[in-house]
C-alpha cells in the first residue's frame, strides 16, 4: 500500500453527518432571506485579481498576504475568492443590475479561500453565508440586514451573541480622520508594537485591533472617527440605531470597530459569540457606498454582511440533524430475485418514497438486521411468487402481490 493521502493543511472534508447539519442551516437561511426578498447569487470561484486588489483594498491583510493568486495559463492573474462582496459588486456592474428595481437584494452560500494560519475556526477554505443589498442608501437597508443576521443567528441557536456597531462616515471623512490618526501614532511611535509602527502609513486603523499593551494605551488616547462624523453621516447612523432598537436588537456602539476591508463607509457591525474563544467573530459587515463604482459600475450605494459557517456551527447550541427517513427497505433472498427487487425499489422511489435496496449480498437475516439499524419503516422481502411486507414498527407481516406492494404501503401510511 502506498502512503495514505490527506487533505491540505487548513482544509477539511464535510462528511455526511456534517453535511446533514449544513443542509439544515442552509434551509433556515433560505427561509429567512428569501422571505425578505433576497435572491440567491453564485459568482465564480475565481475572479480576476483586480476585483479584490481594487475592491478589498491594497493595504488590507487579505490582499497583502491572504490571497491565492495564480496565472490562468494565458498570462492573466486570477485569485481564488477570499470574500463575496467585491465579486457581487462586479456582477452588479457587469450585468447592468442598476436597471432593475432598487435595491437589488442578493444572498449566497459559498466557499472562500484565504491563506491564513489554520486553527480552530480559521481555515484556508471556509464557507460563508452572506447577504447584500445594492442601490439604496436608506438606513432601513442597514437595519434590515442587521436584523436578518440577528434572526438567523438566533434561529440557528448561536449562543451568547454580542453585536457591536459603529460608523466610519464617508470616504472623505475617513481620509481626513486617517491623517489625524497617523499624526497621533507618529507622535507616540516609541510606545507602539513593531507591527503597528510598521503599518502607520499603510493601515493605521488596524492599530485599534492590537492587543499589545503599549499600543492599547496609545489607542485609548487616540481621536475617534465616530466623534467627527459630519451631520448627514451622524443622522444616518442614528437612524440605523433607532430602527435596531425598534426591532429589539440589542447592540453596543463601538467607536473603535475596524473591519479588515477597506471598502466600508458609514455603518459597520460585527457579531461575536461568547461561546467561541480566540476566533470569536461569527459574522459582520457594513455599508460600502463607493465599491460598485470602484469596480467600474455606476455610483451605487450598497450594504451587506457575511457570516462564517464553521464558526456558526462551533457556536451553535443545537442544529437539527435528521438524516432522511427510510420508508422502505427492499430485501431479497438470492440473485434470481434481484431484478424484481430492483424494479420494486425503483417503483417506490417514483412514488416519492425513500427506498433502499440490499446492495451488499447479505443473508436475509443480515438484511433485516441492517434495515432495522437504518430505521426502515417497512421491509419488503421479495420472493418468486409473493412479497412479504413487514411493518418494522408493529412487527406485523402481510403477504402482498408483487405488483401491489407500493400501493399497500401508501394505503397503510394514509399517504393516499
Ligand atoms: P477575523 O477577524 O476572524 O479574521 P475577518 O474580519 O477576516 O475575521 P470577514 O472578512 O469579515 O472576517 O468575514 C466574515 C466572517 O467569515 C467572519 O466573521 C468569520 O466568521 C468568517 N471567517 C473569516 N475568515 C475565516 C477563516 N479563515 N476561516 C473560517 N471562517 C472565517
Ligand atoms: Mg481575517
Amino acid at each position: 500500500m502506498s502512503e495514505k493521502l490527506q487533505v491540505p493543511r487548513g482544509t477539511y472534508d464535510v462528511l455526511p453527518q456534517d453535511a446533514d447539519t449544513r443542509v439544515a442551516l442552509e434551509a433556515t437561511a433560505r427561509r429567512i432571506l428569501e422571505g425578505a426578498g433576497y435572491r440567491r447569487i453564485e459568482t465564480p470561484t475565481f475572479e480576476r485579481t483586480e476585483v479584490f486588489a481594487r475592491g478589498v483594498g491594497a493595504s488590507t491583510d487579505i490582499v497583502q498576504k491572504e490571497m491565492y493568486t495564480f496565472d490562468d495559463g494565458g498570462g492573466r492573474s486570477v485569485t481564488l475568492r477570499p470574500e463575496g462582496t467585491a465579486p457581487i459588486c462586479r456582477a452588479y456592474a457587469e450585468h447592468g443590475m442598476h436597471k432593475l428595481p432598487q435595491p437589488v437584494k442578493l444572498w449566497y452560500l459559498s466557499s472562500f479561500f484565504r491563506s491564513e494560519k489554520p486553527q480552530q475556526g480559521r481555515y484556508r477554505q471556509f464557507w460563508q453565508i452572506g447577504a447584500e443589498a445594492l442601490g439604496s442608501d436608506d438606513p432601513a437597508v442597514d437595519a434590515e440586514l442587521i436584523v436578518l443576521l440577528a434572526t438567523l443567528l438566533s434561529e440557528l441557536e448561536v449562543g451568547r451573541v454580542r453585536l457591536r456597531v459603529g460608523s466610519l462616515g464617508t470616504l472623505d471623512a475617513r481620509h481626513a480622520y486617517r491623517e489625524r490618526l497617523q499624526a497621533h501614532l507618529r507622535d507616540n511611535a516609541d510606545r507602539l508594537s513593531e507591527d503597528v509602527r510598521s503599518r502607520i502609513e499603510l493601515n493605521p486603523l488596524r492599530a485599534f485591533d492590537s492587543d499589545h499593551a503599549g499600543t492599547r494605551a496609545v489607542m485609548a488616547e487616540a481621536p475617534l472617527l465616530l466623534d467627527q462624523l459630519d451631520r448627514a453621516d451622524a443622522e444616518h447612523f442614528a437612524a440605523v440605531r433607532e430602527l435596531l432598537l425598534r426591532a429589539g436588537v440589542e447592540h453596543e456602539v463601538d467607536p473603535t470597530l475596524v473591519r479588515g476591508l477597506d471598502y466600508y463607509t458609514r455603518t459597520v457591525f460585527e457579531f461575536e459569540s461568547g461561546k467561541l474563544s480566540a476566533q470569536n467573530a461569527v459574522g459582520g459587515g457594513g455599508r460600502y457606498d463607493g465599491l460598485v463604482e470602484m469596480l467600474g459600475g455606476p455610483a451605487t450605494p450598497g450594504c451587506g454582511w457575511a457570516a462564517g459557517i464553521e464558526r456558526i456551527l462551533l457556536a451553535s447550541d443545537g442544529l437539527p440533524v435528521a438524516p432522511a427517513p427510510v420508508d422502505l427497505y427492499v430485501a431479497f433472498g438470492g440473485a434470481q430475485q434481484r431484478r424484481a427487487a430492483f424494479a420494486l425499489a425503483d417503483e417506490a422511489r417514483r412514488a416519492r418514497m425513500n427506498a433502499q435496496i440490499e446492495l451488499a449480498g447479505r443473508s436475509l437475516k443480515g438484511q433485516l438486521k441492517h434495515a432495522d439499524r437504518i430505521g426502515a419503516r417497512y421491509v419488503a422481502i421479495v420472493d418468486d411468487e409473493t412479497t412479504v411486507l413487514k411493518d418494522m414498527q408493529t412487527g406485523e407481516q402481510f403477504e402482498v402481490d408483487a405488483a401491489g406492494v407500493v400501493a399497500r404501503i401508501l394505503r397503510e401510511r394514509g399517504m393516499r
